[in-house]
């Protein structure tokens, strides 16, 4: 034999209107739940900025090359990758700290979507072209 509670024993929160159970103000939770070394600030290298430590810098070293922790900020970063691949050649991207070439995976990594998907183009293209060229040497 099965015991099941009835359903008519459960009480439905009251869904009046008049009632705000969340009225606590958003200054006492940030201080009493939120660790303070989440809001550690880090001076960006190049926009001088000063930035969360742990919401605007990348967690990765930016190129695999660097033997540095990232000092230059998320937007920084994602600002000299931009620059590079329409001023330069699209394979020439570098960190902007210490001027190491960033490979493929770094710059997935690091461009912002719209970058990453004109750097791909790009690939594409040289790519393309490469395979033509071998056809014609062929
Ligand atoms: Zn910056
Ligand atoms: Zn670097």
């Amino acid at each position: 034999m099965e015991d099941l509670p009835s359903v008519s024993s459960i009480e439905l929160p009251d869904s009046d209107e008049s009632s705000h159970p969340i009225t606590a103000s958003a200054g006492e939770l940030q201080e009493a739940e939120i660790p303070s070394s989440l809001w550690a600030t880090q001076d960006c290298v190049i926009c001088t900025e000063e930035l969360s430590a742990n919401f605007d810098f990348p967690i990765l070293s930016v190129s695999n090359a660097c033997n540095h922790p990232p000092r230059a900020c998320t937007r920084c970063i994602q600002n000299q990758i931009r620059s590079n691949i329409e001023t330069r050649r699209w394979d020439d991207v570098r960190c902007p700290e210490c001027n190491a070439l960033m490979e493929y995976h770094d710059v997935q990594r690091q461009a912002d979507p719209r970058t990453f998907e004109r750097f791909g183009t790009s690939m594409r293209k040289a790519l393309f072209s490469l395979c033509k060229l071998i056809r014609i040497d062929a």
